[in-house]
């Protein structure tokens, strides 16, 4: 299935509860600017390379577009466009003042030295930084693009417009980041993976969790959890997965993961896992936290977990959404579950326009403060409106959007 039709889908369904007239569904999925644009660059071989760079900047009416900027072969106007629509309802639904917007560039990042890597980036800010900026569109790292990406980029739009530090998020801590922003999507996970549990009436000690992805969202999802005394039976990365009843020693892992390529497989103690088998096991908790697509129509039934927190993007189809919600397992939605990171985000731009810095103590607690806020609403939705908590996210989400749009004239 297309990314589009599985956001699309999910908008219609909050749009219908939400009795939104087609002239404002039409609005709301159409994309404010899309651009597509030529970025050739020389290679340290000395031949000129002809790449293809993509901004969709989807809806501005609660503040600066945000959303991330991604390095993969297969990145398309498609994909894009999926992705900036959901970073508009996310934005919405954990109520920061932003609207949504992704980009990319398909090249594959590991085929390029890191200086083809930063004349990729450069070049391209280039080309687009007439079209973002602080007040207007903010980039940030996502799959293939890390910090180093981020200050490529900030060094280059500062050459256009001047000291400029909040024109993009999760820049490194030695250049204008903030402690804390790396392990806010995983921390977030886990925030809301414990208040899910409780208003499931289960306690977090003992409760079993099984993590597809052990990178940076699930590697700290799953640290997070531990902390709080749940049991990490199963995790998997692209080179395989880990077993272990009794649980898996997180940080010896994140450790050995460190000294081993980033692999997690052959850590002493675990027995192998697949990762149609974890997704599969019998758990409390199943965090899917590596790509968008995981559990279809096809693999839904198999699941046994009690709920879903999606760490990645889109993990769940719609018809797989549709299946679990009928077998009564609960999915805490993308929208919500992952906006730890977003949320980070806005904090570190908040503090570079004031020129100020927070300790991690006040990122971490505010970082609390608002997921749990946005939690507790789509938790009263859903129960005041018998929806599942994906519907209820996106009405929030998808209901806060249109009522700025309306007061903006259109925004
Ligand atoms: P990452 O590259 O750090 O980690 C991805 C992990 O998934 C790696 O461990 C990789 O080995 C694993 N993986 C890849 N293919 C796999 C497969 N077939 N089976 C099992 N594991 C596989 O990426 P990340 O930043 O952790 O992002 C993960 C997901 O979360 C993505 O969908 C991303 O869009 C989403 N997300 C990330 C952030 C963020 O701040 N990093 C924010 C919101 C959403």
């Amino acid at each position: 299935m297309r990314s589009i039709e599985a956001t699309s889908a999910y908008f219609e369904q909050a749009a219908n509860q939400l009795d939104l007239s087609e002239s404002m569904r039409r609005l709301l999925l159409t994309a404010k600017r899309e651009v597509q644009v030529q970025v050739p660059v020389e290679l340290d071989s000395g031949e000129i390379a002809t790449f293809i760079g993509y901004r969709v900047q989807h809806n501005a009416a609660r503040g600066p577009m945000k959303g991330g900027l991604r390095y993969h072969p297969q990145v398309d106007l498609d994909e894009v466009r999926a992705l900036a629509a959901l970073m508009t309802w996310k934005t919405a639904v954990v109520d920061i003042p932003y609207g949504g917007a992704k980009g990319g560039i398909a090249i594959d990042p590991h085929q390029h030295s890191a200086r083809e890597r930063e004349r990729i980036t450069r070049r391209f800010v280039d080309v687009i930084h007439d079209l973002v900026g602080p007040d207007h569109d903010i980039p940030a790292p996502d799959l293939g693009t890390s910090a180093t990406e981020m200050a490529w980029f900030m060094s280059q739009y500062s050459h256009y417009h001047g000291f400029a530090p909040a024109c993009v998020t999760g820049k490194p801590v030695e250049y204008h980041g903030i402690a804390g922003r790396e392990e806010a999507t995983g921390r977030g996970v886990g925030i809301l993976t414990l208040k899910l549990l409780s208003r499931l009436g289960l306690r977090a000690p003992g409760t079993t969790v099984a993590v597809q992805g052990f990178g940076n969202v699930g590697s700290h999802a799953a640290l997070f959890l531990k902390s709080a005394e749940c049991r990490i039976v199963a995790v998997s990365d692209a080179s395989g997965g880990l077993y272990r009843a009794d649980g898996i020693d997180v940080l010896e892992l994140s450790r050995y993961q460190h000294a081993h390529d980033g692999r997690v497989v052959g850590f002493p103690g675990a027995d192998g896992i697949d990762n149609r088998e974890l997704l599969a096991l019998d758990v409390d908790v199943l965090i899917p936290a590596a790509l968008g697509g995981v559990l279809t129509a096809a693999n839904a039934d198999a699941v046994r977990a009690r709920a879903i927190v999606e760490g990645a993007n889109a993990p769940v189809e719609p018809d797989a959404d549709a299946m679990l919600t009928e077998r009564g397992v609960t999915v805490l939605p993308d929208i919500l579950a992952n906006a730890g990171g977003v949320t980070a985000s806005w904090f570190e731009w908040v503090q570079n326009r004031q020129h100020y810095r927070w300790g991690i103590d006040r990122v971490r607690q505010e970082l609390d403060r608002i997921l749990g806020e946005g939690f507790e609403q789509v938790w009263q939705l859903a129960q005041s409106r018998q929806v599942s908590l994906r519907t209820a996210a996106y009405m929030l989400g998808v209901g806060r959007v249109a009522r700025a749009t309306v007061l903006g004239g259109m925004e």
